[in-house]
């Protein structure tokens, strides 16, 4: 998008952006034009004069009022917080304030919906936007992200040093709104409960050494004020060529003009930053109050200890107007994370980094798998970049990336990451290379995915009542090993694992009602055999039919059969019935003390 309105007083550009809801066709065929030479150099002009339907004058303009839906929101700060507990390291308290602020945001706007006053109305309504403190690289994007997801609403992101106070390359916090439309697929309702997230707004602190820039930047954060709070959005880009075009052809075919806005009353912000030096103005009022004098900041859990305390003050001596940080009621400090936490981040396993890579090498065919101690060295050598969680990416690519070239031209596809082959990547690879049916590097893959099998399957059974909740099946010990055996030979998360095994389990109980509705026999699988048929699922799947009709065609003639002769109607079906159904008929012929 291009900044296509000149420059000009900020307040007077808004003002005419705002009032021109459809501007003159002359004005816009001039502008048109002088956009096509800037662009083109005069090699590209507008051929004809653009057809536009009659216009209307512009105070009959009526925008659409945009009714709002009730929304559907139940979730509990607790249940985020053990949603956000499977993928996040740390972050406890950050953890617990946006869970907290951001289920009571959704759940307040479904309360007052369900009311028949709007007591938002009659009361005020203060929105709880979030400010979010802390370095680089440990987890404020990615925690908002899980969250949008998991709530189910639009997000975007935005990064401030992008913004001017005249809006940045192409618009302002503005266009953050409407790229919110365009996340939720064009549905306004939806993104009226978006969530919008800027990054990187301590850079829109003024500093009191820079006159010039001050003021621009105590004007974004002026411009910011009213989104925060509340303002109608135009979806149209009122200085964007392409939507003005899309406008003009629009009006020209229905004689309509698009009067859509956005509202941006129930849209939560959450902004974010580094804030350096911060802790230093934290630390002098604290010191000043108590002891009297500064001592020297040591630590990064000291400065977070620091950073907690922060107060509104602190933040206006930072470089923010009273009224901005007025608007970010909430506040979020995040913890600084040591080496031993970027191993724990690669050890998890939901980790996208890992999995992602698993995914780079299995579009080969080759199954790759990590020993834990190199995870450490690529956790010791991201924390030497001092970006967070951030230099993992990096960490993991760099010692992989000559694997990655030269292994898919040989006929491996079973390949281990060890601590020995990332000390010398260069000669492991020719060594893999010169012997790649050497039985060591086989030996070696299946030591490390057994100790990955056991790794996952202590991580389900530390959950494991969450995810009974959660995934509507009651975790066995044989389920849990399946379950482990699946992750480790698919380059899925947790939670794709075990929807899989729950939609297996949902699939297999079908067979039970199916068997009553045709036959007028009740029968129930036990967990073993739910547990033996899944297992068999998962290595060769087919679809539940056949399941059933293999089922039916062991066991329907001899059930029946014990049906008419001891008058039975209900069977426990074990193990034994799947692998051996004569032996288990005839044992129930013999039996008398059967359930009836
Ligand atoms: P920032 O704090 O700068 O917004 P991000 O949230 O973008 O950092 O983190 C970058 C990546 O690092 C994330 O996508 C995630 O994979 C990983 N990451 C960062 N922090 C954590 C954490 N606490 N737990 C798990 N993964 C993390």
């Amino acid at each position: 998008m291009l900044a296509f309105l000149g420059g000009g007083d900020y307040n007077t550009r808004v003002m005419k952006i705002k009032n021109e809801k459809f501007p003159n066709p002359k004005e816009i065929e001039k502008e048109l034009g002088e956009f096509l030479t800037k662009k083109f150099g005069g090699s590209v002009k507008l051929a004809t004069p653009i057809a536009m339907a009659q216009m209307e004058s512009s105070d009959t303009v009526e925008t659409p009022v945009q009714r709002t839906e009730a929304i559907d929101f139940t979730l509990k700060p607790e249940e985020l917080i053990a949603y956000l507990d499977q993928y996040l390291i740390k972050q406890d308290t950050a953890k617990a304030v946006l869970a907290t602020k951001i289920c009571t945001h959704f759940n307040r706007i479904r309360y007052r919906q369900s009311l028949d006053v709007e007591i938002g109305d009659m009361v005020g309504s203060i929105k709880n936007n979030i400010l979010m403190l802390g370095p680089t690289g440990v987890g404020k994007t990615y925690m908002v992200r899980l969250i949008a997801h998991k709530i189910g609403v639009p997000f975007v992101k935005g990064d401030a040093t992008k913004f001017s106070e005249t809006g940045y390359v192409g618009g302002d916090v503005e266009d953050l709104v409407r790229d919110l439309v365009r996340e939720a697929d064009g549905d306004i309702e939806r993104a009226q409960y978006g969530i919008i997230y800027i990054d990187e707004i301590d850079k829109i602190a003024s500093s009191h050494n820079l006159v010039g820039a001050d003021v621009s930047r105590t004007g974004v954060q002026r411009a910011l004020l009213k989104p925060m709070e509340e303002t109608e959005v135009d979806l149209k880009v009122p200085h964007d060529p392409i939507s003005m075009l899309q406008e003009i052809e629009r009006f020209r075919k229905t004689g309509e003009r698009d009067g859509s806005c956005i509202n941006t009353k129930n849209i939560l912000f959450i902004m974010s930053g580094a804030f350096s030096g911060l802790e230093e103005i934290i630390e002098k009022r604290l010191t000043s109050k108590t002891i009297g004098f500064g001592a020297p900041l040591k630590n990064a859990d000291e400065k977070t200890r620091i950073l907690s305390q922060v107060k509104s003050e602190d933040l206006v001596q930072y470089g923010f107007e009273t009224e901005f940080v007025g608007r970010l009621p909430v506040r979020a400090v995040f913890d600084r994370l040591a080496e031993a936490d970027l191993y724990t981040i690669l050890k998890n396993p939901n980790n996208p980094i890992i999995l992602g890579k698993k995914l780079d090498f299995a579009a080969y065919g080759i199954d790759i798998k990590f020993q834990d101690k190199a995870l450490e060295m690529m956790a010791c050598s991201a924390f030497n970049e001092n970006t967070g969680a951030r230099g993992l990416v990096s960490a993991v690519e760099g010692a992989l990336l000559e694997f990655e070239k030269r292994l898919p031209s040989t006929p491996i596809k079973r390949f281990a990451v060890t601590a020995e082959l990332l000390n010398d990547p260069r000669q492991w690879m020719e060594k893999l290379e010169s012997a790649p049916n050497d039985p060591q590097h086989e030996s070696r893959f299946e030591g490390i995915k057994q100790c990955e099998i056991e790794a996952i399957a202590d991580h389900i059974r530390s959950s494991k009542h969450l995810l009974t909740d959660k995934f509507g099946l009651p975790f066995t010990e044989d389920r849990i090993k399946l379950a482990a055996g699946y992750y480790s030979s698919h380059s899925v998360d947790i939670e794709g694992t075990l929807s899989r095994l729950a939609d297996l389990y949902r699939q297999t109980k079908t067979i039970e009602m199916e068997f009553l509705k045709n036959n007028g026999l009740n029968i129930i699988l036990e967990d073993e055999t739910i547990d033996f048929i899944i297992g068999q699922w998962l290595e060769h799947p087919v679809d539940v039919d056949a399941v059933y009709r293999q089922l039916s065609s062991d066991l329907l003639l001899g059930l029946k059969l014990v049906h008419e002769k001891a008058g039975l109607n209900r069977f426990f079906i074990t193990r034994q019935a799947i692998d051996n159904p004569e032996a288990f008929i005839a044992q129930l012929l013999q039996t008398k003390d059967i359930d009836t």
